[in-house]
């Protein structure tokens, strides 16, 4: 049996039943539908970048560069020849030359180009003092000890890379907050910098809270369901390289619950938990953040579609997010609020979802709320982006998400968007070829 929640808080209707509260006007303007910009809004103004902290290239893939990168060295470091050739003087107008060496990558021979000699050089390789060009070997044809050139005009500077004409010493080349990839982490190698600087990995806690919830391999009692959010929010999170410091089911009496939900607060960056966030009489999660003196509550309640009892509190340098247990509302909080929080914390310039217009396929009904519709964006044949949602869209529908690559963002409406009009979509994933 539930424990019965004693809580200030009585759902039915705020505004009446405080209104002789001294702190009814607190509890109001916590219970206000708030937009989700202004939900964001406030989320922004409590987060704390992450400190620094060193990671070997190998371990950095998809981390976010805390300082920014200036390059120690020229690359190239010399002067190098881009094909195989000979090494000239672009000036010299003999009509043969003699070859006095070879010049392969990776050491340097003691040899100087002047009027009527060449160096056989390979791509890669760095130019003998004394040449400023390269003739490539297709356009030279060799006869024992020396060479003729088939090329009317060399140019100086043909065919070699200078020093420095990637990168420049002192160059910024990389600056804090870019997210490291194959590319990135390629340019720190190839100019000797290793290990890089990069903030923490946000820890991150996941509970699933809700009695009806049953491990995934358990059999199903009367009345259960499987515990699905702890899952896919793992996922999620893994997706944005946070360490996951727990993920499990919470306790599920209200005083075990508080004391877990203390523990992760006390070490944990973010706090999630899915359920009991909404009119319940047993929604613990939603009377616990309320109640305990020492957790501020900022809000708990969205013109979001789904997603409407989100709450969010911050307890010393913990955020929490309790989120809806829906599977639907679930992601698709996390992905309006916490994906956002934790880029942030992280200290990345890449922050949202790009949000490009798309034109709708299909009618759309609209809501009273900011609605995030589940959806497929592709291009067309005049390359124009279009989108149509996954169906039904009721936030248990966890199917509504599966192969779809963007939330369509439907503004409130009193009539339904018709086929052909333009609205936003947050892009999960690249859109479709169409
Ligand atoms: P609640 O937000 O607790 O009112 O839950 C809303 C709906 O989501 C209910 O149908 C719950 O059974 C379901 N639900 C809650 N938690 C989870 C979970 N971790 N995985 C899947 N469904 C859940
Ligand atoms: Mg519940």
């Amino acid at each position: 049996m539930e424990q019965p929640v004693t809580s200030q808080y009585h759902e039915a209707n705020v505004s009446d039943t405080l209104s002789n509260a001294p702190d009814a006007d607190a509890i109001r303007e916590l219970d206000r539908m708030r937009p989700p910009d202004e939900a964001r809004a406030i989320i922004d103004r409590t987060i704390r970048k992450l400190p620094p902290e060193t990671v070997r290239l190998d371990e950095a893939a998809w981390r976010v560069l805390a300082a920014d990168l200036v390059a120690p060295e020229d690359h190239p470091p010399f002067a190098a020849s881009t094909m195989d050739g000979y090494a000239v003087f672009a000036d010299d107008s003999s009509p043969w030359r003699e070859v006095i060496g070879e010049q392969n990558a990776g050491h340097v021979i003691d040899a100087e180009v002047t009027d009527g000699y060449t160096v056989r050089i390979m791509t890669g390789a760095p130019v003998p003092r004394g040449a400023n060009a390269v003739v490539p070997v297709e356009a030279t044809e060799l006869a024992e000890d020396h060479v003729v050139i088939h090329q009317e005009d060399v140019q100086p500077g043909a065919n070699i890379r200078p020093i420095g004409s990637d990168v420049r010493k002192g160059d910024l080349v990389l600056p804090a907050g870019t997210i490291l990839g194959p590319a990135e982490i390629g340019l720190a190698a190839n100019l000797g910098v290793n290990p890089v600087t990069v903030s923490r990995r946000p820890r991150v806690s996941v509970l699933s809270t809700g009695d009806e919830l049953v491990e995934p391999g358990e059999p199903l009692g009367p009345g259960q369901i499987r515990d699905s959010n702890r899952f896919s929010l793992r996922a999620a999170l893994q997706a944005e390289g946070c360490e996951i410091t727990y993920a499990g089911q919470a306790p599920d009496k209200r005083d075990e619950l508080e004391a877990f939900l203390r523990k992760r607060m006390a070490v944990d960056d973010v706090v999630i938990t899915s359920g009991g966030v909404s009119m319940g009489d047993l929604d613990l999660v939603k009377a616990i953040l309320f109640d305990a003196p020492d957790i501020n509550v900022h809000f708990r309640r969205l013109y979001l579609k789904p997603g409407k009892p989100l709450n969010f509190a911050t307890c010393g340098n913990a955020l929490i997010f309790g989120l809806p247990g829906n599977p639907v509302s679930s992601l698709v909080t996390f992905e309006v609020f916490i994906r956002p929080t934790l880029r942030q914390m992280m200290g990345a310039s890449d922050i949202d979802r790009p949000r490009p217009p798309v034109i709708l396929e299909h009618d759309v009904q609209a809501s009273d709320r900011i609605e995030y519709q589940r959806g497929m964006v592709s291009v067309d044949g005049e390359g124009r982006l279009v989108a149509r949602n996954s169906g039904r869209q009721q936030s248990s529908r966890l199917a509504s998400f599966v192969g779809t690559n963007a939330l369509l963002v439907i503004p409130p409406r009193e009539t339904p968007y018709a086929a052909g009009e333009t609205v936003r979509a947050m892009m999960l994933a690249a859109p479709f070829a169409g």
